[in-house]
């Protein structure tokens, strides 16, 4: 075996007294040359050492891009019409669902993204993709369903905690309408060649719904779309953009990690 790389330097004094007597390069070490009583850090890794990161509970962690913290929509813009201010409103702390979709200023790639989101308490008249509809698409293209998924049968790669028309949840953890869920969303962006566009990585997701695994590093098929079959398309970093599906749908504490 070979531990080159794993050679402190306080182990290189320890060892120089092993083999004083000449010239040891470190690719001749095994094992066996090394004393017992550090045998176990030859496989001891110090560098890097892990950045500090505040994670204080109840709040996002200190390197968090804080999307919405119930302030206002800095950070959002209409993801049509060639962007600007969105007409989403802000009420006590809570973004609601106003006209058309939204999507981030800034775009990201690999993102862990912290949501959380309620739908409607009042539910009557309202069945299946009508109800508590929304959801968050990655890169624009790759959505994790919102759905009122309580007593409301629908497709089930379509209900909450969906990879929309992909994967159905591995469970259904959700809490009754008109009650806060979150989401706690591990986003692996895809990967094109830069030259060809053909797909060299596919996107994958790990979703946990209410603190519960649902999706564990799913691999991505293509766009989730309505209609049609999954397919790829060639981009690079892409804003995420919030679904208006004409209901009711509300959010707050909403931030992201790039990763
Ligand atoms: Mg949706």
């Amino acid at each position: 075996m070979i531990f080159m790389n794993y050679i402190r330097p306080a182990m290189l004094v320890s060892l120089a007294g092993v083999f004083a007597a000449g010239t040891v390069l470190a690719q001749d070490i095994t094992l066996d040359d090394v004393p017992r009583h550090i045998q176990s850090e030859v496989t001891d890794v110090w560098e890097p050492v892990p950045v500090s990161v505040d994670a204080p509970e109840g709040a996002p962690p200190s390197d968090a891009i804080i999307l919405f913290d119930g302030t206002n929509t800095d950070a959002w813009t209409k993801a049509s019409e060639g962007g600007g201010a969105i007409d989403w409103p802000v009420s006590e702390g809570v973004l609601s669902i106003g006209e058309r979709d939204i999507v981030t200023a800034q775009s990201f790639c690999d993102v862990q993204m912290h949501i959380e989101w309620r739908a409607p308490a009042e539910t009557a008249g309202f069945d299946g993709q009508d109800r508590g509809n929304s959801g968050i698409k990655f890169q624009r293209r790759y959505e994790v369903q919102i759905l009122d998924s309580i007593d409301n049968p629908t497709y089930v790669h379509g209900q909450a905690a969906a990879i929309y028309k992909q994967y159905a949840p591995l469970v259904n953890a959700s809490r009754a309408p008109g009650e806060w869920q979150t989401y706690d969303i591990v986003f692996e962006a895809p990967i094109f060649d830069e030259d060809s566009g053909t797909l060299r990585k596919p996107a994958y997701m790990t979703v946990f719904h209410n603190g519960v695994l649902v999706q564990n590093h799913v691999q991505l098929v293509g766009t989730t779309s309505y209609v049609g079959y999954p397919t790829y398309e060639p981009h690079g970093c892409e804003p995420i953009l919030l679904q208006d599906h004409n209901a009711d749908v509300t959010f707050r504490n909403i931030w992201v990690r790039p990763l």
